[in-house]
């Protein structure tokens, strides 16, 4: 069986060590005789896997111990409802910062439970820049400042963070953490939908810093509560255990790989090969501001778009798949995660200065 080249935004490609080592495990996880699929979440095998998992992301990404790690469902899509029911508090309102699809969609869920104010758009650049920190009209009232590292579908990614003072800083870095190394402190809560960076679907990680938690009002379902999550160290219900297994072995294979430092370089050049074989053609464009470009998502277009059906096909048959563009964009988008080989963006690169040869 030949694996493909995987360019998909998520579910997304998972390193081939990782999947050969959860084979391996599968049926009788160290003689325990039963698959990590089969085991209570309360029993000692699996609370060792867990803890291992959420000390290992501690340390890789220098979590300090005044911040929960939660492991959770739901995807990003809850956290963006989760966010403002435990944050917004008496203040009732925040900032958001919309660079994208993926704000737009945070921003229009916190609309239903609080003042939302949208402290800087990029809309006059078609989401195609990010508004420099100087054009933003933070509100020092506000309950928190929520923005959106990287937007998965735009390929618009935040070199920086912002700087919101005593006004905590929430951020989705569901297509961005672990791509390069953060200082945590620097954030009030940082949520990821599992299935980029992480591991596979179903498993969404919260980092919160604790005095955040306990803030959500009465109402609140036990579910949405970081409190009631945190309490229960994530075990307040059955927790999606075996995605949260194979996040810790992913985990383990950003340790192989020297951490989130090493993988930040060879992030950096892949990407800066790809952009560069774009920039270099008259025939494939990425409209991003230069400053902005995303190392892990990126967009392009081909000249001519009645040529994109071709391209698609001519790249599944070199085993380059999943590059179709989001629909609301079109074109191409190859997601180049951690776990995308070099080799997969070098082969990419060859068949696409290839095509433009032969049918640019
Ligand atoms: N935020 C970003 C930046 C995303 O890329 C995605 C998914 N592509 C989401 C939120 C939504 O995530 P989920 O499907 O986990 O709810």
């Amino acid at each position: 069986m030949a694996r493909v080249y995987n360019f998909s935004a998520g579910p997304a490609v998972l390193p081939e060590a990782v999947l050969e080592r959860a084979r391996a495990e599968m049926l009788d996880w160290h003689g325990s005789g039963m698959s990590v699929m089969e085991m209570s979440h309360r029993g000692k095998e699996f609370i060792a896997i867990a803890q291992k998992a959420e000390a290992d992301l501690r340390r890789i990404l220098g979590i300090p111990a005044t911040y929960k790690v939660l492991f959770l469902q739901g995807g990003a899509s809850l956290q963006f409802a989760m966010v403002p029911l435990n944050l917004l508090g008496d203040k009732g309102r925040a900032d958001y910062i919309h660079t994208g699809e993926w704000s737009k969609k945070a921003i229009g869920e916190a609309k239903r439970h609080g003042q939302v104010s949208v402290a800087a758009d990029a809309a006059s650049s078609k989401y195609t820049h990010i508004p420099a920190q100087s054009e933003w009209r933070l509100d020092p009232g506000a309950a928190y400042v929520h923005y959106t590292p990287n937007e998965t579908i735009g390929g618009v990614e935040f070199h920086w963070v912002p700087e919101t003072g005593d006004v905590p800083l929430v951020a989705d870095m569901s297509s961005t953490i672990l791509s390069r190394p953060i200082d945590v402190t620097r954030f009030g809560v940082i949520y990821a939908g599992a299935q980029k960076n992480i591991g596979p679907a179903g498993l969404t990680i919260a980092i919160v810093r604790e005095d955040l938690i306990g803030r959500a009002g009465p109402n609140v379902p036990a579910m949405l509560n970081y409190k009631t999550q945190a309490d229960n160290e994530s075990m307040y219900n059955t927790p999606p255990t075996y995605a949260w297994y194979v996040a810790g072995l992913v985990l383990e294979w950003i340790d192989a790989q020297g951490g989130v430092t090493a993988l930040a370089d060879l992030n950096r050049r892949k990407a800066d090969k790809l952009y560069r074989a774009i920039d270099a053609s008259e025939f494939y464009r990425n409209p991003v501001a230069k400053d902005c470009r995303s190392w892990m998502n990126v967009p392009f277009t081909l000249a001519d778009p009645a040529l994109d059906d071709a391209f698609l096909k001519g790249a599944k048959a070199e085993g380059l798949v999943t590059l179709k563009g989001h629909r609301s964009v079109g074109g191409m988008r190859a997601s180049i995660y951690n776990a995308m080989p070099e080799a997969g963006v070098d082969a990419l690169v060859e068949f696409m200065a290839e095509f433009e040869r032969t049918r640019g």
